[in-house]
């Protein structure tokens, strides 16, 4: 059973994030600091940012189709079910109500029940009833000094009227983006991953993240008008407290510092990850025969 009291683990990575393209990541409406109808997201001094929230929406999604391809079921730790609708999610309303009736009295029990019938997904970014374990906090520019103004640029969007196909004129409106070639910092911390050789939870973000690295990701807005490809760079080293190791642990608690890992070895635990997946598919196959 989990102890969900207890610190075992923390992985601290970060990085750079690249705009390969303008990206749009909109605050939904105008900030009077913009002429444009659809503004940017900003933060107090005018400066664009990524919230964490929409790096981690994306980040979820990828992995999701991933872990879709070679678990199609979802639950019980495996699989990757869908979060946004009750009937698909691999603890629907209904069913977390019935558990918490039955478990009334062991709120422990309860939360090891709740953990043990999430999917590999929800187990590891988390669900209304599970904290989640990857924490990415918002994306600031990695330059803010160079940052001015006019950066800023503004594009024009046409709207299509459905009925007849043609573009009006309260159809128009313009939006803004920020340049190619922006750089963003980014920090990812994944806390008590199941560093487990069957888990590898460690490897399930990385395979995720590197997909980013590789240039495959869009985010934000206008993705179908090629808005949005980033590139992710690792830095040189990640740090790895590991409660286990007492050591190690004991001095972090002293300075305050982890032990650094190569960016190699962090990129490994993506390969084992890609191991356990490429093992049921195995498995599915011998079944299949
Ligand atoms: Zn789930």
């Amino acid at each position: 059973m989990s102890n969900f009291n207890l610190f075992k683990n923390r992985l601290r990575l970060t990085g750079t994030l690249e705009l390969e393209t303008a990206l749009r990541v909109g605050s939904g409406s105008t900030d009077n600091l913009s002429s444009a109808d659809i503004s940017v997201v900003k933060d107090n001094l005018y400066r664009p940012y990524i919230p964490g929230s929409s790096f981690k929406g994306v980040l979820r999604a990828h992995i999701e189709r991933v872990i879709r391809l070679v678990e199609p079921n979802c639950g019980r730790g495996l699989g990757a079910c869908n979060p946004l609708r009750d009937d698909e999610r691999c603890l629907s309303n209904t069913q977390i109500e019935n558990l918490k009736k039955e478990f009334e009295k062991d709120p422990q029990r309860l939360d090891a029940e709740l953990f043990d019938r999430s999917c590999r997904i929800c187990r590891v970014f988390g669900a209304p009833w599970l904290a989640s374990k990857v924490l990415i906090k918002d994306l600031l520019l990695a330059h803010p000094d160079l940052w001015m103004e006019r950066r800023y640029q503004v594009r024009n969007g046409v709207g299509i009227d459905r009925d007849n196909e043609t573009a009006s004129q309260g159809l128009l409106y313009d939006y803004e983006v920020v340049p190619s070639g922006t750089l963003f910092n980014w920090e990812i911390i994944i806390e008590n991953a199941d560093q487990s050789a069957d888990r590898t939870e460690d490897g399930l973000v990385m395979l995720g993240l590197n997909e980013f690295a590789n240039g495959r990701v869009q985010l934000g807005g206008g993705r179908s008008h090629g808005l949005g490809w980033v590139k992710l760079h690792f830095d040189d080293e990640a740090e790895i407290i590991d409660a286990s190791n007492r050591d190690d642990f004991i001095k972090y608690l002293a300075t305050g510092k982890g032990c650094k890992k190569s960016r190699e070895y962090i990129l490994k635990r993506a390969v084992l990850f890609a191991s356990i997946l490429a093992k049921q598919e195995g498995k599915n196959v011998q079944a299949s025969i």
